[in-house]
């Protein structure tokens, strides 16, 4: 079943999705070579704590940690990690939160020092991706406008959508319907309405498409090992467009003062 929240709700998973960009804000401020993924992860939770909100990914399914870190061919569901990140990484950064009841999540790609131009491009073309799609996301359009503006950006620049992991609905619950695939065709899929909430978030590789799922039964990866970005925004469909509950400004002034 598709929810339709009310404003109240809508103000509640506000907080929680500023509260994931302010906890990405932390981690950009420690984003450089030599840096290992753990210290985002140590300094991420004790900043969700301190808001006196919980972290929405520690124990989800199992999962063992507050952040999601995936670095270069990682696509998503990476695990933090002693790797001292270098010069020329990638970083996708995905965090979860839950305060009142519902949920925050969002994700962010970072760069380490001077990466490659096309990894630069990547980056670039993903994030507008997400853009694209979230100019779709209004009371009247469907899922399949979403998916199909995102899909289009991301191939027309040449690279390519994941397939096995989508967007999705989000609430009292991080995974609700309906889902949200990076992929589809105009006017197909579910009809947005005033109040749905859903997270928009392109997974775009710059080679192929295919993923693999590694043995310890959570990080995926480009089959090609060439990397891979990611962005998320969560938003609440309203009649006139989307009604943004992210708040990227955040993560790039700790980004521009670093
Ligand atoms: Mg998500
Ligand atoms: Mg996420």
């Amino acid at each position: 079943m598709i929810h339709l929240r009310t404003d109240e709700e809508i103000e509640i998973l506000r907080e929680n999705n500023h509260l994931v960009s302010d906890t990405l804000a932390e981690v950009a401020k420690l984003v450089r070579p030599g840096v290992t993924t753990m210290e985002f992860n140590a300094v991420a939770e004790r900043f969700i704590r301190s808001r006196g909100a919980v972290p929405g990914f520690l124990g989800y399914g199992g999962f063992p940690y507050t952040l999601c870190v995936s670095v270069n061919e990682q696509v998503v569901h990476g695990f933090p990690s002693e790797y001292e990140l270098r010069e020329g990484d990638v970083v996708s950064v995905d965090c979860g939160t839950v305060m009142k009841g519902f949920y925050g999540d969002s994700a962010y790609t970072f760069a380490v020092g001077r990466i490659a131009p096309e990894v630069e491009r990547l980056l670039r073309v993903t994030k507008e991706a997400l853009y694209k799609g979230v100019e779709q996301a209004r009371a009247g359009n469907r899922v399949g406008d979403i998916s199909a503006a995102v899909q289009l950006h991301a191939e027309t620049n040449g690279f390519s959508v994941v397939r096995e992991l989508v967007g999705h609905g989000l609430g009292r619950e991080m995974h609700e319907e309906p889902e949200v695939p990076n992929y589809g065709t105009r006017g197909r899929g579910p009809l947005l309405k005033e109040g749905m909430v859903v997270c928009i978030e392109p997974m775009i590789n710059m080679g192929t498409k295919a993923v693999v799922f590694e043995r310890d039964g959570w990080t995926v990866r480009t089959r090609d090992r060439k990397p891979s970005a990611h962005y998320e925004f969560a938003v609440a469909i309203r009649r006139g467009g989307a009604d943004v509950l992210t708040d990227f400004g955040r993560i790039e002034e700790a980004l521009r003062r670093s």
